[in-house]
């Protein structure tokens, strides 16, 4: 039994096989940097996480890739507003989308390109394009990827140049449509999609010189161009929320493998752009669509401005199967808290018990999890074989049957285990009492409405190093 994945691509549950394993090569489409990231986003990061930190423990070498999208209308939008310049912009945004994916235990991917990093590759892309005659230049300068070209080219052998292969599309009743529905009037066809965008001037300073004149890339292009960039023209894996399959991904698979690539690797070779597509499942909030009107919108940052720790965030996105709609709750995250400490707990208890002995991981948990894992990442099952654990080294402890070494043996598996779901330790930064005293006198101060009192108290919190927050569930005291 081997490691197995949906992939969107055959609709089909596969063994995964890399390329040239033990190499893997994985690539998620990362955020668009024009605000704070909502948790609905972070739902496919953390997901992607979990991909590429699973991969690790079933041995393979995995370069990860996730692209910062830099560039694009609505960033154009708001640089225009603000009066910042394009990387001001976006740079704020891009250290927040950091910041929030190192509080949820993300490990850094290991390639974040921007998409301004690599307009010369989009440029080299669509030139390609441009000569197999796939794409064509309109009257307003811009550069369009026309799709009934592309499905009457010449085809690569290894390029299956149909368009449709994520979704099952029927294009000759859905592509005839007039072009009145599109404002982009100077296409062919209204399916066709934009590679190059023609300098207008709301664009302002936004804009690189082409061979077609001046103006930006499209969407689609950034990500073939980066991916391409980093990972070869070929490669294992691409994932992103189920939401970017089509166009998004769809216009990728056209663009690269009717260009027959950025090397030229998949021209004459019979290979796919992408061997495996995952798509994440939706997230709904408070059993909604999330909406800022409806104030069921939570970015990581509010979650962690009401006092909830991004392992308790983290672990509830990923308590359901990533193919799953998912209702996350502020409820929810509370039994992520109980369900946390359990675990800290036991753990706790087995590492009194080892007492600094180490060992081997014992096999039992390692095995249960690896069968839950390798079958699609089935993680509700790999939670229950969690838990399983903790009840049966819980009984073990109180029954005196852990001797120290067989605890250390636990505690090497537990260890692996958590190297996948990326809990960590529980901040173990507890106040010292004469803390927590200020603390509780700056409590009743803000009672009594001595706000004067208060503020003297938080400052002498933080003169010993303590920073003291307020949650909806009371102050909570941090290191400075
Ligand atoms: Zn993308």
């Amino acid at each position: 039994m081997g490691l197995k994945f949906h992939n969107t691509l055959t609709r089909a549950v596969e063994e995964f096989a890399p390329l040239t394993p033990p190499h893997v090569g994985l690539y998620c489409c990362g955020p668009t940097v024009y605000d704070f990231g909502h948790i609905g986003n972070f739902r496919t990061f953390v997901f992607s996480d979990l991909v590429r930190r699973y991969l690790e423990f079933r041995g393979f070498s995995v370069n990860h890739v996730m692209n910062i999208t830099d560039v694009e209308d609505k960033i154009i939008r708001r640089v225009h507003e603000t009066g910042l310049s394009l990387a001001e912009f976006t740079g704020q945004y891009t250290d927040a989308f950091l910041a929030d994916l190192a509080s949820l235990h993300c490990l850094p991917p290991h390639h974040l390109p921007r998409a301004t990093g690599h307009i010369d590759g989009m440029i080299q892309l669509i030139s390609r394009l441009m000569e197999r005659g796939i794409a064509y230049r309109a009257a307003d300068g811009s550069v369009y990827f026309s799709i009934d070209r592309y499905r009457k080219s010449e085809r690569w052998p290894g390029c299956a140049c149909h368009y449709g292969q994520l979704v099952n599309l029927n294009l000759d009743d859905q592509r005839q449509t007039e072009r009145v529905a599109s404002d982009e009037y100077d296409k062919d066809n209204v399916a066709d999609f934009a590679l190059w965008k023609a300098r207008v001037p709301e664009d302002g300073a936004v804009s690189w010189p082409s061979p077609w004149g001046d103006g930006r890339p499209g969407w689609h292009i950034e990500c073939s161009a980066m991916s391409m960039a980093l990972l070869g023209d070929s490669f294992d894996l691409h994932l992103g929320g189920e939401d970017l399959a089509f166009p998004h991904h769809e216009d990728e698979i056209a663009q690269s493998e009717g260009s027959g690539g950025l090397h030229g690797d998949i021209a004459g070779k019979a290979r796919p752009f992408v061997k495996y597509w995952l798509h994440g499942a939706h997230l709904l909030v408070e059993g909604r669509k999330m909406s800022k009107s409806l104030g069921n919108f939570y970015t990581v940052r509010d979650l962690v401005g009401r006092g909830f720790s991004g392992r308790e965030i983290r672990s509830l996105l990923l308590s359901a199967h990533y193919r799953e709609t998912f209702n996350f709750t502020l409820a929810g995250l509370d039994g992520s808290r109980t369900a946390l400490a359990r675990i800290d707990e036991c753990v706790g208890k087995l590492r009194e018990r080892a007492a600094g002995t180490t060992a081997a991981p014992a096999p039992g948990l390692l095995q249960a999890f690896t069968d839950a894992m390798d079958d699609d990442l089935n993680i509700s099952r790999g939670w229950a074989t969690v838990f399983d654990w903790v009840r049966e080294q819980n009984r073990a402890l109180a029954a005196n049957e852990l001797d120290a070494t067989r605890a250390a043996a636990e505690l090497a598996a537990w260890e692996r285990v958590d190297h996948v779901l990326g809990l960590g330790a529980k901040a173990t930064d507890e106040a010292p009492a004469e803390i927590v005293a200020l603390a509780e006198a700056r409590v009743a101060a803000k009672k009594a409405k001595d706000f004067a009192k208060s503020d003297a108290l938080r400052a002498e919190i933080k003169a010993q190093g303590w920073i003291v927050e307020d949650t909806p569930k009371g102050p909570k005291l941090k290191r400075a």
